[in-house]
């Protein structure tokens, strides 16, 4: 067990302890036990990207650098700050009060003090970024300098990038300082409460909602392990339900099989406790009439996308999913089956060659099987949007699309599904020979995107390229095949 001895804070580890103290804690003395999701080094990426557009957009300035090296940052700022002559705009500067150390992202010199811009890759104002905004007002104020107003910097959905590196009004910047008259009083007795946190043991907490809220908490297993095993099924699978559930665990429900069964009355919660009770799975026969009328050939489709907080070709918007593959099984009335695909790992807007081949590809007739239309209708929309020459043929697949998911909501259901109709939750319950975990490199969709990100960088070696593009084309032919063998399960074939 680690001596605690450190209470140096900073804004974000103040965040992780109103959080959870116990967060907090673990963050500092068992950095081991933590749990890196995937995906986390792109996001660290975006944030450093912004930033550094950030930079861009409000130099020119003096970058304080040194992020391994707190004393010499301070020592940086507080020399640029006495500096005599004309004041300049600082990045990174790095203040220190009472043991709490902050990096402000942009401090403006203004007449009579400086203005403290704070820069998030989010797309509107969270609550956690105020606070985070109160902790850096309230330590570069007691650090002696006179800030007048607190604002924060955040991308606007609504900017197009037209191309050429213009990238003048991705970032919409709101004035915060009123919002945190409140919170600044708060925050000595947060430091207080939290340096208090660090100098004993590790806090006993229990997990819950707030493991998650508002982010996931990279502790979780090392925290669940410690408790006791819950049962098979808890209420805590029901859909959609968080009133629900917090009721059913408020009158004493922590086992589904144990709520009584007229305390439910969706008919969705009905048939998972009823599946969960008796350990049977739910198929509706009527479900197999319905299927045997959509026709043929039957095309089986799924769209692999990115999306950039700093939009990367001409026509899109921040974090626009843009699609740069697509898988679709083709099969025919004699049951023979075909697999489409198109890839794009060449760096370049994918999105002509994605449309035309998949016009190709699918043709003008037959059923479009997705799992969750929304997500494919929206891309074929912004494909129409696009190409305004092939609108009419790609607005003419959504009216070919039959999603397969709220058809397997409403008939179908097993109880290792655990009260979740993702695809990845429902294929191992009718064609458990397709599991995910022998995927290498691409497993979800998450990996799918990394590894696209991977690809398309210019340092990636070939032989690395083509790992990845073996992984990605195997992935989503994997989604398609699912849904081919989740059609023949609800139709009981
Ligand atoms: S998993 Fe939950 S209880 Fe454990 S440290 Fe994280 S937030 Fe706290």
């Amino acid at each position: 067990m680690p001596t605690p001895t450190i209470t140096r804070l900073s804004k974000s580890r103040i965040v992780s302890g109103l959080q959870c103290e116990r967060r907090l804690w673990l963050e500092t003395y068992r950095r081991d036990a933590m749990e890196i999701p995937a995906g986390s080094q792109a996001v660290f990426d975006t944030g450093n990207a912004v930033g550094e557009l950030a930079r861009q957009l409000y130099g020119p300035g003096l970058l304080i650098g040194h992020v391994d090296n707190t004393s010499r940052a301070l020592a940086e700022t507080a020399e640029a700050l006495q500096r005599t002559g004309k004041r300049q705009t600082l990045f990174e500067a790095a203040f220190q009060h009472k043991d709490v150390l902050v990096r402000a992202d942009v401090l403006r010199p203004v007449p009579g003090g400086y203005d403290l811009v704070e820069v998030k890759s989010s797309t509107s104002v969270k609550d956690y970024h105020l606070i985070d905004c109160a902790i850096q007002a309230w330590v570069i104020q007691n650090a002696g300098i006179p800030l007048r107003r607190v604002y924060l910097a955040h991308i606007n959905t609504a900017f197009v990038y037209e191309g050429d590196g213009d990238y003048s009004g991705l970032l919409v910047v709101e004035d915060v300082t009123d919002s945190l008259a409140d919170l600044r009083e708060q925050v000595p007795a947060w430091v207080h409460r939290l340096q208090k946190v660090l100098r004993g043991d590790e806090p006993s907490v229990a997990t819950g909602e707030q493991c998650s809220k508002p982010f996931e908490c990279p502790f979780f297993e090392h925290c669940r392990v410690q408790e006791p095993k819950g049962p098979k099924y808890p209420v805590t699978i029901l859909p959609r339900s968080a009133a629900l559930i917090h009721a059913l665990l408020g009158e004493g429900y922590v086992d589904l099989r144990k709520v009584p069964a007229g305390r439910l009355t969706n008919p969705i919660h009905q048939r998972i406790r009823h599946a969960s009770v008796t350990g049977r799975p739910f198929l509706d026969p009527a479900v197999a009439g319905q299927l045997d009328g959509l026709g043929y050939p039957r095309h089986y489709l799924d769209f692999e996308t990115i999306n950039f907080a700093i939009p990367r070709w001409a026509g899109t918007r921040p974090y626009q999913q843009v699609p740069f593959q697509w898988s679709c099984h083709i099969e025919q009335r004699d049951g023979s089956l075909k697999e489409h695909a198109f890839l794009d790992l060449s760096g370049d807007d994918p999105t002509r060659n994605f449309a035309e081949s998949l016009l190709r590809s699918l043709g003008t007739r037959g059923p479009i099987l997705v799992y969750n239309k929304v997500f494919e209708a929206g891309r074929v929309v912004d494909l129409a949007d696009w190409f305004p020459d092939l609108a009419d043929a790609l607005l003419a697949l959504n009216e070919r699309m039959v999603d397969l998911l709220p058809i397997t909501r409403e008939h179908y259901y097993h109880p290792a599904m655990m009260g979740s109709w993702s695809i990845k939750k429902v294929l191992p319950t009718v064609a458990p020979e397709l599991d995910y975990d022998d995927l290498d490199d691409v497993a979800d969709g998450g990996q799918a995107q990394l590894a696209y990100l991977e690809a398309i960088h210019p340092e990636t070696p070939v032989d690395r390229r083509t790992t990845l593009d073996t992984a990605l084309r195997r992935y989503c032919g994997q989604d398609t095949i699912a849904m081919v063998r989740l059609l023949q399960a609800l139709a009981g074939r």
